[in-house]
């Protein structure tokens, strides 16, 4: 068992002992994924570039959490394998963005000059 269906066997038990499954739509639970990564955000807000909020660390791993939570949730109720998920988008993103080509870059891949990444 991977640490991310660990995870999620977790939260499925703490909704199931709430019996909280009544309420968490599709629609529902995706705005809280939303709002939780609003409330990590909020952290950072106008702050500089360099500033890692480390006034605030204990609030950022909340909202890190939070969002988590909200993201398992979701998988949940979705019936969706977040670990093959991932796996399969960190294959898509291998390929899409090329280490010999990306490396130390931060263009969009659209952007590059005479690259097909289809290819
Ligand atoms: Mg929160």
């Amino acid at each position: 068992m991977s640490s991310i269906e660990e995870l999620s066997d977790l939260m499925r038990t703490f909704v199931a002992e709430r019996d909280w499954a009544q309420y968490h739509a599709p629609k529902n639970v995706a705005a809280a994924l939303s709002v939780e990564a609003a409330e990590l955000q909020e952290i950072f807000l106008w702050r500089s570039l360099e500033d890692r909020a480390d006034d605030r660390r204990q609030d950022v791993e909340d909202e890190a959490a939070d969002v988590l939570m909200c993201l398992l949730n979701l998988c949940n109720v979705l019936e969706i394998d977040l670990d093959a998920a991932f796996r399969r988008k960190l294959e898509g993103a291998r390929h899409k963005y090329p280490v010999e080509r990306v490396r130390g870059r931060r263009e969009k891949y659209d952007e590059y000059d005479e690259w097909d990444p289809s290819t």
